[in-house]
């Protein structure tokens, strides 16, 4: 549940976001019956909202969506945005030969295999968490800076690193 006040008439209510519906930009204030404009984010953090005259922000807990992961741009690549379904997701560098990846990088940093790294996202009562682990590649994975070893496998964290080949990668939540 989250905090929200209504900006016209002040009254403070609970939302549920898991019963927002997708794309939702108002909702009417049960008390005065005034639309309230929302926005939903995905933010780490606690209960927060934010509310101006017109805009009320909501901005949901950490761990109740599943994370995304940013390809950043370098001189090889360009900025890719992959939302990370629940299940089993194998990334990799995207090329004309079939794969078992899930989610394709487009890169011409050869040193990325094409399936390189695993990200298991699992669902419980608590939210979401996603599992990282190294797809047996040949230039292996790096982690918040250090290699993960054959068969380890961490929890990822809001902002952590993730380094294939010579491309970076954050996961956030
Ligand atoms: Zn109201």
């Amino acid at each position: 549940m989250i905090s929200v006040k209504c900006p016209h008439c002040r009254v403070g209510l609970k939302v549920d976001e898991g019963k927002l519906p997708p794309n939702i930009t108002s909702f009417k204030c049960p008390k005065c019956k005034q639309p309230i404009n929302i926005s939903v984010l995905s933010s780490k953090g606690g209960d927060v909202f934010s509310a101006t005259d017109d805009v009320t922000q909501l901005i949901l807990k950490s761990h109740e969506k599943a994370g995304t992961i940013t390809i950043m741009a370098d001189e090889n690549t360009r900025q890719q945005i992959f939302p990370l379904p629940e299940g089993i997701n194998i990334i990799g560098r995207k090329s004309s030969q079939s794969s078992q990846a899930t989610i394709h990088i487009e890169t011409a940093d050869r040193t990325m295999s094409r399936e390189h790294i695993r990200i298991e996202v699992r669902k419980d009562s608590k939210g979401f968490k996603h599992f990282l682990s190294d797809n047996n590649s040949k230039n292996h994975t790096l982690y918040n800076s250090s290699y993960l070893e054959k068969g380890e496998i961490v929890i990822l964290n809001n902002n952590d690193e993730i380094i294939i080949g010579n491309t970076t990668l954050r996961f956030n939540e």
